[in-house]
């Protein structure tokens, strides 16, 4: 009998090894893994590069009016067997990374229409199952019946160490202290907002991993999958 194929939703905080958890699950299970914070990063670079964002503050008519010509993309680079966010053809997937863009994603993430043009092309990744999406609303707005919901935390100055690592490891110099700074702004923007706020869907499973190796966060969510598949 083949097993059949679920949805995957896996939200949480910003840092917290989502993607990482998500990436490892798809290959386990030979599904496709998407990281809809990358598309929300990559309408950032989009509107950062249109000039459509100043001190923090985003031109939201002329965005919305953009939309349009926002093509967003996931390419498999199987050099470093991942996938790569291309945007409009363009393969951004260390720029939307970088400080400039987490400094501003998170307003950009609260306008609605943005929301409503991300979410309709998530649902449509999904339609054919066998997927791990994360993000923040994946469980209760983008796939409130998905299978399997996670909601993933840890502490916050566990995940502005993380992410400082990361981004050292990659060559780029970095203050611990403007990071952690982030973190806790993304948090209180995706929380607070209007539309689809960061939180817990109530059939979530909560996964702390602030004392947690990867394989045991990978080891306690293959468990919740096979329980769900068998
Ligand atoms: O996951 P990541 O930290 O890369 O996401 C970047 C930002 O995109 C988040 O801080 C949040 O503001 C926004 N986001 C969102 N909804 C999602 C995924 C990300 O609002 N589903």
């Amino acid at each position: 009998m083949t097993q059949p194929r679920i949805i995957i939703a896996i939200d949480g905080h910003s840092s917290c090894g989502k993607s990482t958890i998500a990436k490892a699950v798809a290959a386990r299970f030979g599904y496709v893994f998407i990281d809809s914070g990358a598309m929300y990063r990559a309408v950032t670079l989009f509107a950062l590069r249109h000039n459509l964002i100043e001190n923090g503050i985003v031109k939201e008519r002329e965005l919305i009016g953009l939309l349009p010509e926002i093509k967003i993309e996931f390419r498999f680079n199987s050099e470093k067997q991942k996938s790569d966010t291309y945007l409009n053809g363009e393969n951004v997937e260390d720029e939307i990374r970088q400080l400039p863009v987490s400094q501003n994603v998170s307003p950009v993430a609260t306008i609605a229409e943005v929301r409503a043009e991300m979410v309709r092309q998530q649902q449509e990744m999904g339609k054919n199952k066998g997927i791990v999406m994360d993000g923040r609303d994946i469980g209760t707005v983008v796939f409130p019946e998905a299978e399997l919901k996670l909601f993933v935390t840890a502490s916050p100055e566990i995940r502005a160490q993380r992410r400082f690592d990361e981004l050292t490891a990659k060559g780029e110099t970095v203050s611990y202290d403007e990071i952690l700074q982030n973190v806790l702004e993304r948090d209180h923007i995706d929380s607070t907002r209007e539309t689809s706020p960061l939180r817990k869907a109530e059939d979530a499973l909560v996964l702390d991993n602030s004392n947690m190796t990867r394989e045991e966060q990978l080891k306690w969510v293959v468990e919740k999958v096979e329980e769900k598949i068998h």
